[in-house]
């Protein structure tokens, strides 16, 4: 039933993607080409009467292998008739229902496409016997990894084109929780989407198998892990969704050396309850609850999918989250809706059904999941790429580092949507500043070399090293203006007679504020800072801070016992006046004895004014004062104030310019 056309083959080879060393380029072939489409395929399975009643009699019937009917609750003349793409009767075997519609899908295993088998019906209607069965008569679960052992053992073998390798994880979803059943102490794990749209469990253990006997010995221990519960509508009901996932990696033995990976989701859903008719009460009925949520988005995104709704609900729950790439995604997707013939689960049975019937229309778009293998890049690059991949598995979840090529995906919770950043600033600063040469290195060898790391998560990478290397200098500015603040602190204790003994640095702590580098454009803030380190030669010298105070202005001492508050916006310099006298007699003696070229040297004198002055000088002689400047045409009173402040600072900390 599942039987490819050739035409619909060739289309999915054209539109298979290589996305170069794993990465998640959209290669053009995706972009200019959607898969073709595969249908979600339907089946129904009605199991036999388990416990029949003298009275009971069936509520449902088959018409023929694809359709059936039940009787209509509001019209006892009429019957429902539904038509899916196999319906299998209460005489169908296990066989029978695998044959018909499970193993035709595990072929596109390995063409590298994903699989996916869905169990869904009410409790106690057999999907836990369709999908695991009994010893006596097994399910879809060891049949098809029978078959796809035997498949890849086969086509992996010495001399084929490919090696094939294969890994399981099984988990179960438990209220809203992912609990890994290979490794269930590690508690709740969160699901992520690829770049590619690709759904992963970072840190789901993963185990390779080789032969059916692995498969068991993993499998059989994990299953009673399960959480199980004892209903009165099944004395074993399953209390939550089990999954078995099944990867099957392939290698390309020689050039152009491809890789590909496909996965099986193999799931058994928990039943929907009726609460009325189960008795559950306490966290039964909380499980219900939870059990409802995600069957009930689960049909959600079924509708918004037939829709073609802009939104599909995937994220309203854990089950539909991690069937995002089996319903509508890249899966060739069977869903098996199993009913129970007793009329007891009559309103189920519709239920069921009717569920199974929209799921008939969903288009899911399955592609090839292909890419190049790390090692195709030449032996120099290789090395690098390994080092590329050690250090992004450093950053990256244990899942990844079990060889999938996948990148990280875009974290869950809000606490973790920094993730990737978080990750990269916990990255060794040395790994970084390698990956970012390799890749400008990579970047520069033209086609073979496309960069390591691409946008955006490239542009992110050198932004992070600039923030680092940026918080580093405030760290390292801050540790500095810690070890003079705590010099000039001792030279404070030191006896004062020793004090003017000792070496001229006579500096004061300054506040945190005058110097923090996050306010640079306040009045007071590095400038102090070197004035003090500068003038530290003269005894005498002092610098005090002006307070604005609306008109007010009010002079206090900077010192370090000062409350921080006191150095805010509105603070400026001011000199002692020996450092303001032997700042003016430096700016007269550069006005009167310096060229054009010299009095430029000034602040806020500029090539006009600088000849101005010569001329000036040359007219009327020399400057007896500073503030005869105002006298030369062309230089206010208004410019001379701030020209006056701005070079007795730059005098006073020691550059000629004042800059
Ligand atoms: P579910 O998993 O949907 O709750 P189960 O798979 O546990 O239901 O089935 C309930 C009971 O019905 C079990 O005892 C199971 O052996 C039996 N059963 C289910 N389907 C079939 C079938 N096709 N043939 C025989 N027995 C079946
Ligand atoms: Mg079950």
């Amino acid at each position: 039933m599942d039987a490819e056309r050739p035409a619909k083959r060739k289309r999915r080879e054209m539109a298979t993607v290589t996305s170069g060393a794993g990465r998640c380029l959209p290669s053009k072939a995706r972009v200019s080409r959607q898969p073709p489409p595969a249908r979600v395929r339907v089946a129904v399975r009605l199991r036999p009467f388990v416990d029949r009643t003298a009275n009971d009699s069936p509520c449902v019937q088959g018409l023929d292998s694809c359709s059936l009917e039940i009787a209509n609750w509001r019209n006892r003349q009429e019957t429902l008739k539904y038509q899916f793409d196999a319906f299998y009767g209460e005489r169908s075997s296990q066989q029978d229902v695998y044959a018909g519609s499970v193993q035709p899908i595990l072929r596109h295993l390995l063409e590298g496409q994903n699989a996916s088998v869905l169990a869904y019906g009410p409790t106690g209607a057999g999907k836990t016997h369709t999908m695991l069965g009994s010893p006596e008569q097994p399910g879809v679960i060891p049949r098809a990894l029978m078959d796809l052992l035997q498949l890849t053992r086969e086509e992996g073998a010495e001399g084929r084109a490919w090696a094939l390798s294969v890994t399981m994880s099984y988990l179960e979803i438990y209220q809203e929780k992912v609990l890994d059943l290979l490794e269930p102490a590690s508690g709740d794990l969160v699901i992520r989407e690829d770049c590619r749209g690709n759904i992963l469990i970072p840190g789901l253990t993963q185990k390779p198998i080789i032969s059916f006997a692995d498969f068991e010995q993993h499998f059989l221990p994990a299953s009673r892990n399960r959480t199980v519960g004892a209903t009165r509508l099944n004395q074993r009901s399953s209390r939550s969704h089990a999954v078995l996932l099944v990867k099957v990696e392939q290698r390309e033995r020689l050039a152009p050396f491809r890789q590909r990976e496909g996965k099986l989701y193999l799931i058994d859903l928990a039943g929907s309850e009726d609460n009325r008719r189960t008795g559950n009460k306490g966290l039964r009925l909380k499980e219900s609850g939870a059990i409802n949520t995600s069957l009930f988005v689960l049909g959600k995104v079924v509708d918004a999918l037939n829709q073609g709704l802009p939104r599909v609900p995937y994220r309203d729950s854990k089950l539909t989250r991690l069937l995002q790439d089996s319903l509508g995604g890249s899966a060739h997707s069977i869903l098996i809706a199993n009913i129970a013939p007793e009329r007891r689960f009559y309103l189920d049975t519709v239920t069921a059904l009717n569920f199974a019937a929209r799921s008939k229309e969903v288009i899911n778009r399955p592609f090839t999941n292909e890419s190049l293998q790390p090692h195709v890049l030449a032996p120099v690059q290789l090395s690098q790429k390994e080092l590329l991949g050690s250090a992004a598995k450093r950053a990256r979840g244990p899942e990844e580092e079990a060889g999938s090529p996948e990148p990280p995906a875009a974290p869950a919770s809000a606490s973790q949507e920094m993730g990737p950043l978080q990750k990269l600033s916990s990255m060794d600063p040395a790994m970084l500043e390698r990956l970012l040469s390799l890749d400008r290195l990579l970047g520069s060898q033209g086609s073979q070399g496309t960069p390591l790391l691409n946008t955006p998560r490239r542009q992110r990478m050198v932004l992070m090293k600039t923030v680092e290397e940026k918080d580093m200098e405030i760290k390292m500015l801050k540790v500095k203006q810690k070890e003079l603040e705590a010099k000039m602190l001792a030279q404070e204790a030191m006896d004062p007679k020793e004090k003017e003994n000792s070496p001229p640095a006579r500096l004061r702590p300054l506040s945190r504020h005058t110097v923090t580098v996050a306010k640079p454009l306040k009045r007071a803030v590095v400038m102090p800072l070197q004035l003090l380190q500068e003038q530290a030669p003269s005894p005498s010298a002092e610098i005090h801070i002006l307070k604005k105070k609306g008109r007010k202005r009010k002079l206090e001492s900077l010192c370090a016992s000062e409350p921080e508050e006191k150095a805010e916006e509105g603070w400026e310099p001011q000199i002692s006046p020996e450092l303001l006298a032997h700042g003016r007699q430096k700016i007269l003696d550069l006005l009167n004895k310096g060229s054009a070229r010299d009095l430029r040297n000034l602040q806020r004198i500029g090539q006009k004014k600088a000849q101005l002055i010569v001329g000036w000088r040359e007219l009327h002689g020399p400057f007896s004062q500073v503030e005869d400047l105002e006298r030369v045409e062309g230089i206010s009173g208004k410019q001379m104030e701030s020209f006056l402040k701005a070079n007795i600072l730059g005098f006073a900390a020691g550059h000629p310019c004042g800059s």
